[in-house]
């Protein structure tokens, strides 16, 4: 399927901006200009907000097993999709094709769960004082929704959000990543063919500080969503702050990997070297921070770095390629600026640091040893494909160095003794811990960060809540 261009879509139609105004569409593989996306006006914008409303009016009262039936029909039209979608979203974002459509799988397996967790949505029945009176907690849609989405999984990002939205009789409008539009449109038209009324789903695109700005201060969007970088979470949190907006917040994170004296290396390197250069470790719960015990190091350091020289970088859509470039020229350049830092403060290249071609935005999958705690590789979060290796004696020090930056959304360790499993367990300060196995952010298991890293959970049970009002109802007779 070649490239198409992206629209705006409100109160069920496709459409042009009012003023007809686009945003060009790069690919990251080659750099050129391959579609254009549909630029919202305020105008545009307002009328999204009142299909919103109206859409909610009707979703709020279309029983739970209807909506779930229609979500469940979106996900399948998207699995058969699956493959068409996929080659929108490698060239528009750059990650290679199999990632894609694992990416777009595994959308249509979040559809589905939140589509069935919307049927166990239960108010309850609270003992009352007196024998004439019932109190019920009665559960609620929170109203119309307003999300904000990453260009990462351009996918997947709009999935968990909009889904918990759906499945709990909220309306969504999502300002979808204008450098990734046309797969998020394509989820979009999943749900509207599948059924969903018109006004219960918007999409638009813009200036992000714009629209974000309007329509949180709008007196009709009841609940605001984002997953980003911290630095524009905690702006977007003052907004919905100040208009008393409840707000979910994905955020940054700079995820420590603890290798214990005991880990298998092998296996260690197998798994982690997989997550690490996922996505050109553009995922914010990629592995970043990989402190290996002293005894241990200089092996799974010359372990992760043949695993990074065994990669092949190219365009996403070519036979073999297993590392795509980076999404924009914004990270191509954080990465020289992390290597050039890196090296300035002592550390060694075990392999990769230099971009890779002229053409593209390709950087070399990077191990960077003995790195220093000054470095901004272990400060910053790297947002690309660098693996930064320290050593440690005591896994006390591991893990105070991990619990040391404001961040706290995913960790790693490998370890076997029950002990220091337990203590890694305990101690570290994150959302969501994988140990001695890949991350699975399945969307039954709660999803998000402590800290810095933001706060509420994009999984599990806890994922509906936010969108959800507890209205307590006492009645006598
Ligand atoms: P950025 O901070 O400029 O933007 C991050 C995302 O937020 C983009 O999708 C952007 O469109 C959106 N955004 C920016 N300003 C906004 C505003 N005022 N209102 C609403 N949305 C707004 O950074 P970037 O260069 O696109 O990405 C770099 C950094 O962002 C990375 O280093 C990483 O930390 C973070 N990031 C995190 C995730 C994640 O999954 N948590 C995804 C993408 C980017």
């Amino acid at each position: 399927m070649s490239y198409i261009d992206t629209k705006l879509f409100i109160d069920g139609q496709w459409c042009d901006a009012l003023d007809g105004a686009t945003i060009a569409v790069t690919n990251p593989s080659t750099g050129a200009t391959i579609g254009v996306v549909a630029r919202a006006t305020n105008d545009d914008l307002e009328r999204a907000v009142s299909a919103a409303a109206k859409g909610f009016a009707e979703w709020r009262n279309v029983p739970a097993i209807e909506r779930a039936t229609i979500m469940r029909s979106a996900a399948s039209r998207l699995r058969e999709r699956r493959d068409d979608v996929a080659r929108l979203l490698t060239q528009e974002q750059g990650k290679p094709l199999a990632e894609a459509r694992a990416e777009i799988s595994f959308a249509s397996d979040i559809i589905e769960w939140f589509a069935d967790e919307g049927l166990r949505v239960y108010g309850r029945v609270v003992p009352a004082r007196s024998a004439n009176v019932q109190q019920t907690v009665q559960k609620e849609p929170v109203g119309p929704v307003a999300a904000f989405t990453p260009w990462n999984f351009p996918v997947n990002q709009i999935a968990r959000k909009l889904c918990a939205a759906l499945t709990t009789g909220c309306s969504f409008i999502v300002k979808a990543p204008e450098e990734t539009p046309a797969a998020a449109a394509a989820l979009i038209g999943a749900f509207a063919d599948a059924g969903v009324p018109d006004g219960v789903i918007g999409l638009v695109f813009g200036d992000p500080g714009e629209v974000s700005q309007f329509l949180i201060s709008h007196p009709v969007i009841r609940k605001v969503t984002f997953t980003g970088s911290t630095q524009v979470g905690k702006h977007l949190a003052s907004l919905a702050g100040r208009y008393m907006k409840r707000a979910t917040m994905e955020l940054g994170g700079h995820a420590p990997v603890i290798i214990a004296a005991d880990a298998d290396v092998e296996e260690a390197v197998r798994v982690l070297g997989a997550a690490k250069f996922r996505n050109a470790g553009q995922v914010c719960v990629s592995p970043t921070r990989f402190l290996v015990h002293n005894s241990l190091r200089s092996d799974f350091t010359a372990a992760l770095a043949r695993y990074a020289n065994g990669l092949q970088v190219g365009d996403g859509l070519a036979e073999g390629t297993t590392l795509g470039p980076l999404a924009n020229e914004r990270r191509l350049s954080a990465m020289k600026s992390i290597v050039d830092d890196a090296r300035r403060v002592g550390a060694c290249v075990a392999t990769g640091g230099e971009q890779v071609g002229t053409q593209g935005n390709f950087f070399a999958p990077t191990v960077l040893a003995d790195v220093p705690l000054t470095a901004s590789v272990l400060n910053d979060e790297p947002f690309g494909p660098i693996a930064a290796v320290r050593g440690f004696d005591k896994l006390d020090d591991a893990i105070a160095e991990a619990n040391r930056l404001p961040f706290g959304l995913a960790g790693y360790a490998y370890a076997q003794r029950l002990k220091d499993v337990q203590q890694i367990s305990r101690d570290l300060s994150v959302g969501m811990l994988w140990i001695n196995q890949a991350a699975t952010p399945w969307p039954e298991m709660p999803f998000g960060g402590v800290k810095d890293s933001g706060y509420g959970s994009e999984g599990g049970s806890e994922a509906l809540e936010p969108y959800l009002i507890s209205k307590a109802v006492t009645v006598k007779w």
